[in-house]
């Protein structure tokens, strides 16, 4: 088995035994493999050993590894900033996006999505930890824009996604995967159908999905560790 390969097993048994520690399914927790920084080899061979949703954060750097693997049936997802100017690429080119924050950006995705593609699927990202530096809406606003993204037709609003503030305290990190948790509950309880809590990263998966996570966002734990800076993690 190639490296990736094995970190991918690795990272999948993580996957099934947090579900099982849980007291759910490990099949309730889908597993997006972050290709950031790294070429198109890389994620070539992650799909031959079977990964298929693939997340990339900066649109240039998504755009050339997507052409190069256009061949292989891949699901690209949109982690990153969106820039109201790169709309238009992001709505042609990605299946998905966790990191909507702002009505103008969505109505932008929803005008530029080309017909006769499936509506592009929706995470709004919420800045549950407050930091000044972070993307995202606060939590008090996510009901609004939920609401408005809803809305939109060739829009379909999934969930929910945050990148917690990190913390060495398992308790304040868990603190923050429930406070999304709790949003999501609210979203649902008035009736929105949505299913992805967009939550976990290498380093707290398990956390995130003992407080429900629906999908791991996973780079360096299948990767390795990225040489250069995540820039973008904002
Ligand atoms: C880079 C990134 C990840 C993956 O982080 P790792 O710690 O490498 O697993 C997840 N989500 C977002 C939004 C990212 O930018």
């Amino acid at each position: 088995m190639s490296p990736i390969g094995g970190n991918l097993q690795a990272v999948l048994r993580r996957i099934e035994t947090a579900a099982r520690a849980a007291g759910r399914r490990p099949d309730e927790v889908r597993l997006l493999a972050v290709s950031k920084t790294w070429p198109a080899a890389a994620v070539e061979e992650a799909y031959r050993a079977g990964q298929r949703m693939f997340g990339e954060n900066q649109q240039q750097e998504a755009a050339s590894k997507i052409a190069a693997l256009a061949r292989l049936a891949l699901e690209w997802h949109f982690i990153g900033p969106i820039q109201s100017n790169k709309t238009r690429p992001i709505a042609e080119q990605f299946a998905w996006i966790h990191s909507l924050d702002r009505e103008k950006v969505a109505r932008r995705l929803s005008e530029q999505r080309p017909v006769g593609l499936e509506p592009l699927m929706v995470c709004i990202q919420v800045n549950v930890s407050g930091e000044a530096s972070k993307s995202g809406v606060p939590p008090h606003a996510v009901e609004a824009l939920a609401r408005r993204v809803a809305a939109l037709p060739n829009l379909r609003l999934r969930g929910l996604m945050t990148i917690p503030a990190p913390s060495a305290d398992d308790e304040r990190q868990r603190a923050q995967f429930r406070e999304l948790r709790a949003l999501y509950d609210a979203l649902r309880v008035q009736g929105m159908s949505l299913d992805t809590l967009s939550m976990g990263m290498s380093d707290d998966l398990e956390a995130a999905i003992l407080e429900g996570s629906t999908l791991v966002r996973v780079g360096s734990a299948i990767f390795g560790r990225r040489a250069r800076k995540a820039s973008a993690i904002a």
